[in-house]
C-alpha cells in the first residue's frame, strides 16, 4: 500500500473488532460511517480537503457553538480545528452572527465598492506592522500567489526562496516541498518550469539562506511561515526570522511572511509584531475574513501600489492585474469586521494563548505519570503532539523540538498513529487536527481544559493497552 492510499480509507474497509479504539468510534458515529459511504460515491475519497483525512472515516459535524460542535450522531466535542484556525473567537460568536444576519438581509454581492471594505483594510492597516496597504483575495492560497508576483514583479526577479515543510496553499509554485515531494521533485500535475522558479532550502541555518542570496541575483523573495513550518509543528531555531529580515534587507531581497495561521492569533498584529520583524509582504486569510472565506495581502506601499495604475505609471512600472470575484464580498467582510474589531478591543489572543498554555502543561504532565515517551509543544494558541515514531529516547518533561528537526518532526511521521489518537479523543469528546494537536480559541476556558485533558489520558491509556505505545 502506498503512503497516500495509507492515508485513506473506503467504507469498505473491514472494521478492526479487535480494538476498542476503533469499535467505540465506530460504535458512536453511525451516522458519519454512512455520509461518508454516500460521499465516495460522488467525491473522490470521500473528503473535500487532504487534511481532513481520518480513519475509518471522518466525523460528520452538523453544528457549532463556542468551543464545542456536534456531529450528525449527536455526540458533543470540545473542537481544536477552529475552522482550520480561522475562529479565534469561536464558533458563532454572537456578534459575528449577528453581522452576517443583518449583512446577508442586505445582500451578499453587490459587484460594487462599499464601506465594509474599508473599514476591514483600516483594521488591517491598523493591526499589522507591515499593512501600509491592504488587497484582498478569497483565501489564503490566492493571497500567496499574488504575493509572489507582486514581489516578481517589483524586483524584476523570477526565483523565490522557500523552506521544506512550509506550507503557502496548494497552488503549483508553492506545491513540491510543502506537504509532500519534501525532496523538490516535481508533483503530478506541476509543470518542472513551475517548480524550477523556486528554491527550497532547510529551515534551521540562515547561513545558507544568507549564503544562497549572496551567490545569486535572480531571487525575488523568501517566504515562510513565522510559526516554522505547519503552525510550529517545525519551529525556526532562535534568531532564524531577524537573521532573514538581516540577509534579505542586505540583498535587496524581499521578505514575505506567510501569516495565515499566525495572524491576529501569535498576536493582535501576528507573528511579526510577535517577534519585532516587519516582513515587506504578509500574507493573511483565516482570522482575516472573520471565520468567513477570505484573505489578503499586506505591505508596503510602493509594492502593493503596483495594483495603481496611477501609481505603477508615476513609478514607471506595469500595473498588476488581480481579479477575483469574492475579494472582500459584503458578508465576508462583515464578519471580518466584526471580528477584527473584537480583536483590536479585547485581549483575546492572550486569553487563547494562556488557555493553550494550560493544555501544552496538562498534557506533557499525563505523559510523565503515564510513562508515554512523547512530546507535547507549541508556541501561541497552538499545542502539538510528537508521538515519537522512531521510538527515541524521548522524556516528556524535558521534550525540545529543536533537538529534533524538520525530519523527525514533520516529514517522518505514523499517520496511522496520528489517526488512532485522534478517533480515540473523539471517541472521548474531543477534535483534534490532525498533527495531530490543535488551535485554541478565546472561547475555549477551564471546562474545556479540563475535559480534553480527561480525555486525553483515557486516550493514552487506550493506545498503550492496544500495544500503539510502548513506553
Ligand atoms: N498558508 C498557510 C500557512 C496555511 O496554513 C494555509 C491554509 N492552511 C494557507 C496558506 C492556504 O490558505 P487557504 O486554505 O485559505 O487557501
Amino acid at each position: 500500500m502506498s503512503p497516500s492510499q495509507a492515508l485513506r480509507a473506503t467504507p469498505t474497509a473491514a472494521p478492526r473488532t479487535n480494538s476498542k479504539v476503533e469499535t467505540e468510534y465506530r460504535k458512536r458515529t453511525v451516522g458519519s460511517a454512512k455520509l461518508y459511504a454516500e460521499a465516495c460515491e460522488v467525491i473522490p475519497a470521500g473528503l473535500t480537503h487532504d487534511s481532513r483525512t481520518l480513519l475509518p472515516y471522518p466525523i460528520y459535524a452538523a453544528r457549532a457553538a463556542g468551543p464545542r460542535k456536534w456531529d450528525v450522531d449527536g455526540n458533543a466535542y470540545v473542537d481544536y480545528f477552529g475552522g482550520h484556525g480561522a475562529l479565534l473567537l469561536g464558533h458563532c460568536h454572537p456578534a459575528v452572527v449577528a453581522a452576517v444576519q443583518e449583512q446577508v438581509a442586505l445582500g451578499t454581492h453587490w459587484g460594487s465598492s462599499q464601506e465594509l471594505e474599508v473599514r476591514w483594510a483600516e483594521l488591517v492597516h491598523r493591526l499589522v506592522p507591515c499593512a501600509e496597504r491592504v488587497r484582498f483575495t478569497a483565501s489564503g492560497t490566492e493571497a500567496s500567489h499574488l504575493a509572489l508576483r507582486l514581489a516578481r514583479a517589483h524586483t524584476g526577479k523570477s526565483k523565490v526562496v522557500r523552506f521544506v515543510g512550509h506550507f503557502h496553499g496548494w497552488h503549483d509554485q508553492v506545491a513540491p516541498g510543502g506537504m509532500s515531494h519534501f525532496d523538490g521533485s516535481v508533483p503530478a500535475g506541476i509543470p518542472p518550469s513551475v517548480v524550477e522558479q523556486t528554491i527550497l532550502l532547510p529551515a534551521d541555518d540562515v547561513g545558507v539562506v544568507a549564503a544562497t542570496l549572496k551567490q545569486r541575483d535572480d531571487i525575488a523573495a523568501v517566504i515562510l511561515e513565522g510559526s516554522g513550518a505547519s503552525w510550529g509543528m517545525v519551529p525556526l531555531p532562535p534568531g532564524f526570522l531577524t537573521g532573514l529580515r538581516a540577509t534579505t534587507t542586505e540583498h535587496g531581497v524581499l521578505l514575505i511572511l506567510d501569516e495565515v495561521i499566525t495572524g491576529f492569533r501569535w498576536s493582535r498584529g501576528g507573528a511579526q509584531a510577535r517577534f519585532g520583524v516587519t516582513p515587506d509582504l504578509c500574507v493573511l486569510a483565516k482570522i482575516v475574513a472573520g471565520g468567513l472565506p477570505g484573505g489578503a495581502v499586506a505591505g508596503r506601499r510602493e509594492i502593493m501600489d503596483q495594483l495603481d495604475p496611477a501609481a505603477a505609471a508615476a513609478a514607471k512600472r506595469e500595473k498588476i492585474g488581480h481579479q477575483g470575484t469574492f475579494n472582500a464580498n459584503p458578508l465576508c467582510a462583515a464578519a471580518a469586521v466584526t471580528t477584527l474589531s473584537i480583536v483590536e478591543r479585547e485581549d483575546v489572543c492572550a486569553k487563547a494563548e494562556a488557555t493553550a498554555a494550560e493544555i501544552r502543561a496538562g498534557m506533557r504532565q499525563i505523559l510523565i505519570e503515564e510513562d508515554v515517551p512523547w512530546g507535547i509543544y507549541g508556541d501561541a494558541s497552538a499545542f502539538l503532539v510528537f508521538q515519537n515514531p522512531k521510538r527515541l529516547r524521548i522524556d516528556p518533561a524535558d521534550f525540545d523540538p529543536l533537538r529534533l528537526g524538520f525530519k523527525d518532526l514533520k516529514a517522518v511521521r505514523d499517520a496511522n498513529l496520528s489517526h488512532r489518537l485522534r478517533i480515540a479523543m473523539l471517541s472521548n469528546g474531543v477534535d483534534f487536527m490532525g498533527a495531530p494537536g490543535g488551535l485554541v480559541s478565546a472561547s475555549h476556558g477551564p471546562a474545556e481544559v479540563a475535559h480534553t485533558l480527561e480525555a486525553f489520558r483515557v486516550s493514552v491509556r487506550w493506545l498503550k493497552d492496544e500495544g500503539d505505545i510502548v513506553a
